[in-house]
């Protein structure tokens, strides 16, 4: 007898969107090279949002440049939706620490950038950038320049730009380090707000850990000499989030595991905590 085939749709929903298999990084530099990343894997579902968190130096942003496009590995392949990464590609949009807005062009320019580059119509995204900086409450600043706005503002800005060709994946690098700490809690809940109306796939780096815990579906811990991941773990608590979670015994909980497993991937061994502390950590 036959074996029951497995639908298209059923294979294509069960397999990751980002897929990282055993991917290396060597910079081969004019003095030693550095081993920015040992072998590591990890996939990504379609619709997730998964925090690469670690400390500086430890390659989040070589990984993520690398899921980009814009640096091969020097081992593994990195495949988004079946084919494998060899250049930058359309279904990404990136987001720096930086906002990178360009300084002569206003906000609704900037975020039509990508539309200009790509050569597509600008009329129909020209509403859409309009609607994507109303979204971040930026309709009165469409025709400002960066530097009219605040650091928060062009942030934003930035999302929108990202945004605006509408691609499966978004791939941020330390996007609201730069800012001050009110703004960044408040970029942090914007950023769930606009992602429960834009259902992104969202590779998100930080060294923050309350920021990663308070983002994230999956939080991939990397460290260790030379680096690879040290903790895959799933964020325990329901969407929407608001601020208010962060000081449940569950978040706190979470957040010390976090910080253990980076401690101990420096170290190789876990700051003193009293072990009844430690209890309710969600594994
Ligand atoms: P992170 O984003 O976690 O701070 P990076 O990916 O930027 O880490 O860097 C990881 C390691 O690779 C560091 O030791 C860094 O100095 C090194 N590195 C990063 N980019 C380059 C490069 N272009 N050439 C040589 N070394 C690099
Ligand atoms: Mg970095």
């Amino acid at each position: 007898m036959l074996a029951a085939k497995t639908s298209p749709e059923v294979t294509a929903a069960a397999k990751p969107l980002v897929s990282i298999t055993n991917v290396q990084k060597t910079y081969f530099t004019r003095q030693a090279p550095v081993q920015a990343v040992a072998s590591t894997s990890v996939d990504v579902a379609r619709g997730e949002f998964v925090s690469l968190l670690g400390p500086s130096g430890c390659g989040k942003s070589t990984l993520l440049m690398m899921i980009a496009g814009l640096e091969q590995p020097t081992g593994g392949s990195i495949s988004l939706a079946g084919s494998e990464v060899r250049e930058p590609r359309r279904d990404i949009g990136i987001i720096f620490q930086d906002a990178t807005l360009l300084p002569w062009k206003s906000a609704l320019d900037n975020v039509l950038f990508p539309v200009r580059i790509l050569r597509l119509p600008i009329e129909p995204y020209r509403r859409r950038a309009r609607e994507l900086l109303a979204m971040v409450g930026l309709s009165d600043f469409e025709n400002k320049k960066p530097s009219q706005l605040s650091g928060g503002m062009r942030q934003r800005v930035a999302i929108c730009r990202a945004l605006i060709h509408d691609p499966d994946i978004l791939l941020m690098d330390e996007p609201f380090s730069a800012l001050d700490a009110i703004t960044r809690d408040q970029m942090n809940v914007a950023l769930s707000e606009i992602l429960e109306t834009h259902k992104k796939t969202v590779i998100f780096v930080t060294h923050s850990i309350r920021e990663a815990a308070f983002l994230s579906d999956r939080v991939v811990v990397m460290g260790g000499r030379p680096s690879t991941i040290m903790l895959d773990m799933k964020m325990p608590f329901e969407r929407p989030r608001r601020f208010e979670i962060e000081e449940t015994p569950e978040f706190v909980a979470v957040c010390r595991k976090l910080r253990l497993t980076i401690e101990q991937a420096h170290t190789g061994v876990p700051s003193q905590i009293p072990a009844a502390k430690q209890r309710g950590v969600v594994e």
